[in-house]
C-alpha cells in the first residue's frame, strides 16, 4: 500500500479533462492555442472563471456569442457535478457532494463563522492511508484528484459565498483548508498546483493568502519537507491522533513508516522554515487515546514548542466500535495541556448534524 501512495500511482481510469485551471497564465496561453483558439482567450475566460467566479459562458459577454459555449467547453469543462446539498448551523455549513467526470464522488464543506468563511476539500477520491476510524479510510484510495478538480471546489465555494447564498449575504471566501476527503501529501504536485491557484492574483488564481491555507497530513515526512522547501507560509496540521507509536501504528498505520519522531522533527522544521504555527490534530476516541496517560504523553511530546492542539471530537461511523470521548475526558484532556502551557481548542463540529465523520457522506451514496 505505501508504495502505491508514495508513487502517486493511480488505477486506469481516464483521466480527467484539462482545464484553465491546471495551468499557470502562460502555460493557460499554450494550452489554448493547442485546441486551436487564439491565446488570448485563455486570458479572457480566465478573468470571468477566477475573476468573477463565474462559469456561465452567457455572462462572458466579450466572447463572440456564438462561441462562447464551444470556448468554455474547450478551456473550462465541467470537472464537479453537484449531486447533494445539504446544509445545516442555518445554513452557515453547507456540504455539498460532487459527482467527477468518472462517476467518483467527493465532498468539499463550506463554514461561515461571523469573522472568516472556510471551506474544507477534497484533494483524493477516497483515502488511502486506511486509518480504521475513518469512513473515508475503509473504502480506499480510487484516484488522486487534477489540480483543477481541486481548485474548482473551492471555486464553486467562492462563487456560492459571494453570490450571498449564506445566511449573512455575500461574503468572501476567506480560508482554505485541506482536510476533506485523502490525504493531501499523497497527491502533493496537484495540491501545490491548488495553492498557487488559490493565492494567485486573479487572472491567474483567486488571491486568497496563502497565509489562510492549512494543508493538512497524516505525516508523509519526505512530503513536508518538500513543501517546506517550496518556501510558501501556507499553515500545516499533523493528524497525531496518538502520543506513542504503539498506539499510533494502530490508528494511524503509516506511522509505522514515519513515525511520531520523524513527523514531529519535520514539522518543527516546518515551522521554522515557514514562520507559521503548526496545527497538531488529534481525533478523541473514546477509552482509545483519550485518557489521562495520554494527554501527558502528548504534554511531553509538545512542551515548549510552538503549536496549537485540536482537539477533534470524533464523529461515529455507523456500525463502528470507535466512538466520541466523554465530555469529562476531554475537559481533563485539555486541562492537562493547558497545564503544560499548550495552546489547545476543542474544534467545533460543524456540520455534524447533517452526516457524520470525513467522507461518510460519499460512502453513503455508493
Ligand atoms: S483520517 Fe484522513 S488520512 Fe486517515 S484514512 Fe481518513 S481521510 Fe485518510
Amino acid at each position: 500500500m505505501l508504495e502505491i501512495i508514495e508513487n502517486e500511482k493511480e488505477s486506469n481510469r481516464k483521466k480527467p479533462p484539462k482545464h484553465i485551471a491546471d495551468f499557470d497564465l502562460k502555460e493557460r496561453k499554450k494550452f489554448a492555442e493547442e485546441l486551436g483558439l487564439p491565446g488570448f482567450r485563455a486570458d479572457q475566460v480566465s478573468r470571468h472563471w477566477f475573476g468573477q467566479l463565474s462559469d456561465n459562458f452567457d455572462e462572458w459577454t466579450d466572447l463572440p456569442a456564438g462561441e462562447r459555449q464551444k470556448i468554455a467547453e474547450l478551456l473550462t469543462p465541467k470537472l464537479i457535478n453537484e449531486l447533494k446539498v445539504q446544509k445545516a448551523d442555518g445554513g452557515n455549513t453547507v456540504k455539498t457532494l460532487w459527482k467527477l467526470h468518472d462517476g467518483l464522488l467527493i465532498e468539499s464543506v463550506l463554514m461561515h463563522y461571523p469573522n472568516r468563511t472556510t471551506i474544507c476539500i477534497s484533494s483524493q477520491a477516497g483515502c488511502g492511508m486506511g486509518c480504521p476510524f475513518c469512513a473515508t479510510g475503509q473504502g480506499g484510495l480510487k484516484r488522486n484528484l487534477s489540480t483543477a478538480e481541486i481548485v474548482a471546489q473551492v471555486q464553486a465555494g467562492a462563487r456560492y459565498a459571494a453570490q450571498g447564498l449564506l445566511p449573512e449575504g455575500p461574503t468572501r471566501l476567506s480560508n482554505i483548508v485541506f482536510m476533506g476527503m485523502g490525504e493531501p501529501m499523497a497527491n502533493f504536485n496537484a495540491v501545490v498546483g491548488t495553492i498557487h491557484r488559490i493565492h494567485d492574483e486573479s487572472p491567474a488564481g483567486l488571491g486568497i493568502s496563502a497565509r489562510n491555507i492549512t494543508v493538512s497530513t497524516v505525516g508523509l515526512v519526505p512530503r513536508i519537507n518538500d513543501l517546506a522547501a517550496l518556501g510558501l507560509p501556507v499553515r500545516l496540521a499533523v493528524s497525531l491522533h496518538a502520543p506513542t507509536d504503539e498506539l499510533r501504528d494502530t490508528l494511524v498505520p503509516i506511522n509505522e513508516r514515519y513515525p511520531i519522531k520523524q513527523v514531529l522533527d519535520a514539522s518543527w522544521k516546518y515551522a521554522e522554515t515557514s514562520g507559521r504555527r503548526v496545527s497538531i490534530e488529534y481525533a478523541m476516541i473514546k477509552s482509545m487515546n483519550d485518557q489521562v496517560i495520554h494527554a501527558k504523553q502528548l504534554a511531553n511530546l509538545l512542551r515548549g514548542k510552538d503549536v496549537h492542539v485540536n482537539l477533534i471530537p470524533l464523529n461515529p461511523t455507523p456500525g463502528s466500535k470507535w466512538t466520541a470521548s466523554e465530555p469529562e475526558d476531554e475537559k481533563t484532556f485539555v486541562e492537562i495541556l493547558e497545564q503544560s502551557d499548550i495552546a489547545v481548542t476543542v474544534r467545533d463540529t460543524r456540520g455534524r448534524e447533517i452526516d457524520g465523520a470525513c467522507g461518510q457522506l460519499a460512502a453513503s451514496e455508493v
